[in-house]
């Protein structure tokens, strides 16, 4: 049975993108390592790993009805996941609404039969891979509010020089 990666995510538009990707120029004299692409930075809600291509197709169906609430996250604190040589932003404090959404996305998918990490939510945005250090930059990035109203249903796909993502599906914003 052929798998096929998933993910899904908060997808920044592009300004916000841009001004991220200043933070990753700006961490990068700190910590060195890659910056990531402008266009593939983005904040992972639920992780779901190789899904058989049958449930694949069935959650490119379903995500369209997924109502997502929207809200918003501040980012504001630089963080490094050491064994992963990864430099990120994320919020100091993660929104209850973040969390609410996490959590209902992850009970919404149980009927799929994907099952839950057992780690907690820890959301950021992989600015820098391949770090040369473990600590993040001294300074702390200005509070930057991102306000969201869908997540993206995103395929990774193995290739030379790192995965690729394909975006196959979208939430719909739960009308207020
Ligand atoms: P590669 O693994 O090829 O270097 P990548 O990490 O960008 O590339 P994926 O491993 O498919 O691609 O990960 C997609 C997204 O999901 C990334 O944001 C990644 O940080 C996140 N992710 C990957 N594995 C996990 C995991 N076990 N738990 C939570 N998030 C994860
Ligand atoms: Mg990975």
């Amino acid at each position: 049975m052929p798998t096929i990666r998933l993910f899904y995510a908060l997808w920044p538009d592009a300004p916000l993108a841009t001004h991220l990707a200043t933070w990753a120029d700006q961490a990068r004299t700190h910590a060195h390592g890659r910056v990531m692409r402008t266009e593939t930075l983005h904040m992972t809600l639920a992780f779901l790993g190789s899904v058989e291509q049958e449930i694949a197709d069935e959650l490119i169906d379903a995500t369209p009805f997924h109502r997502l609430i929207p809200g918003a996250v501040t980012l504001d604190r630089y963080g490094v996941f050491a064994r992963q040589r990864i430099l990120w932003a994320g919020p100091s404090q993660v929104p209850d609404l973040l969390q609410a959404t996490h959590d209902g996305l992850w009970l919404w998918l149980s009927a799929f039969g994907v099952m839950p990490p057992a780690q907690p939510f820890r959301p950021h945005v992989t600015l820098l891979r391949n770090i040369e250090r473990n600590d993040p930059p001294a300074a702390d990035p200005p509070p930057l509010t991102w306000r969201y109203d869908r997540m993206v249903l995103v395929a990774s796909e193995s290739s030379t020089g790192g995965s690729r993502y394909r975006v196959v599906a979208q939430s719909r914003p739960q009308p207020v």
